[in-house]
């Protein structure tokens, strides 16, 4: 029977590139070899881009170059959850015998340094959606954290902008660099108002550079929580960087520190005192309450495996406020289709700062699975990415509808896919 066992890719911890059965969720599928000498040991995360659960296209075609284009297709969590043994002749993933196998899989997962690792990685994600702080700035962490900011460095790589240089100063800005070690944000963390100074040397990874920049303590002062001040002094570096580079204005590291603590504190005074624990609610009954109604469709090509997505937001008058589209290539089926056009709504409803939310998709396997937790192993990261999404809302719920309630969106998602098809980039 342990010829029908396979993994579904999460954060890619648990799972050996060589030895597992990880390619397929339908059948055996694990790459032929043989391995090198170097990689023979490798875990799946080591074809992610450093500090994030993305591939990295150009390890994955050193590697594995003629599994390039099924790897791609594998969508991971970007949120860090864990992977998952799936059973490969059922399409939820879920085998029903327990047997030896179980007690295999519980030998893997009580590996100690695997299970601390994923601890602290995915605790400290975690530990942003819960602070009390507006969700625009919990989904900035988020991306930076996920080397998802469009720093130069990345949009060079792209060949969006030709240079990939730092304004400030000589380095390649990659998002650590913005944030931590170029000169201009350590002298704003230099002046961050803590009685201890603060060491940002060696920082390799924005998970270790949050580390440490929220742990200094706030000298009283402030008002506000020293954690939360960090994140909006994060917040107040990347505006700067903007500032100067869209509108050319240069503003100076204590003028970007104040600025920080001015924003944290008028947020934290506006905040009423009850909400302090705010509650979050997940459960249909909150549904008549939501303020917005977000609504999503998606468009798939069986050829060329690309998906373009929409969505809009509706207010509570039924008025139209906004929509937004995207395409992703590498998409394996309609299913996963939709899953990222769910994640891409989700993500555009935190930036706009929308609390109380309901989301709408006429696939009702997507919205069953969403509802039920249930596994889908396609869908494993998408699916646990879109759980913890959820915590930065106050109250959201997930509906199934008719096809045509979607119709809106369902014409942008086939526009923006027949204009992908017909220019590639
Ligand atoms: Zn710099």
């Amino acid at each position: 029977m342990a010829e029908h066992l396979g993994w579904a890719i999460g954060d890619g911890e648990s799972v050996r590139i060589w030895d597992d059965a990880w390619l397929s969720t339908e059948c055996i599928q694990r790459p032929m070899g043989p391995a090198t000498e170097a990689s023979k040991d490798m875990m799946v995360k080591a074809l992610f881009q450093e500090g994030t659960q993305k591939w990295d296209e150009e390890k994955v075609e050193r590697l594995l170059p003629e599994l390039g284009e099924s790897i791609m297709s594998i969508k991971t969590s970007r949120q860090g959850g864990p992977d998952r043994r799936i059973w490969l002749r059922n399409p939820a993933g879920e085998y029903t015998a327990k047997t030896g196998y179980v007690a295999a899989l519980e030998r893997r997962a009580s590996n100690p340094t695997t299970q601390r690792e994923r601890g602290i990685n995915s605790r400290w994600i975690e530990d942003i959606w819960k602070l009390n702080i507006p969700p625009k700035m919990k989904l900035l962490l988020w991306k930076a954290s996920h080397n998802a900011l469009p720093v130069s460095e990345r949009l060079a790589a792209r060949q969006i902008i030709p240079n990939p240089k730092c304004i400030n100063c000589e380095e390649a800005e990659t998002v650590i660099h913005m944030v931590f070690l170029c000169p201009s944000a350590r002298e704003v963390w230099r002046k961050f108002p803590s009685k201890v100074e603060l060491n940002l040397d060696n920082v390799t990874n924005f998970a270790e550079g949050w580390r440490r920049v929220k742990r200094i303590i706030c000298l009283p002062p402030t008002g506000v929580l020293s954690e939360n001040l960090a994140v909006w002094t994060v917040w107040s570096i990347w505006l700067a960087r903007n500032q100067r580079i869209f509108r050319e204005e240069k503003t100076c590291p204590l003028e970007v520190m104040n600025r920080a603590v001015r924003l944290a504190r008028e947020w934290h005074q506006a905040q009423p005192v009850a909400e302090q624990g705010v509650k979050r609610i997940r459960s249909e009954w909150e549904g008549p309450m939501n303020e917005i109604i977000c609504r999503s469709d998606a468009a798939w090509s069986r050829e060329g495996h690309q998906a373009g997505v929409a969505w809009e937001f509706v207010g509570i008058g039924k008025e139209h406020l906004c929509s937004g589209s995207q395409t992703f290539a590498n998409v394996k089926s309609p299913l996963v289709a939709e899953g990222l056009a769910v994640l891409a709504a989700m993500e555009t409803a935190i930036s706009l700062d929308f609390k109380q939310i309901s989301f709408e998709s006429d696939s009702s396997k997507l919205m069953t699975a969403i509802k039920d937790g249930s596994n889908v192993s396609d869908l494993h990261g998408i699916l646990s990415d879109i759980n913890s999404l959820s915590l930065a809302f106050v109250s959201v719920s997930f509906y199934w509808v008719s096809r045509s309630s979607v119709s809106n969106v369902d014409g942008i998602a086939k526009q923006v896919l027949r204009n992908l098809v017909m220019n590639p980039v």
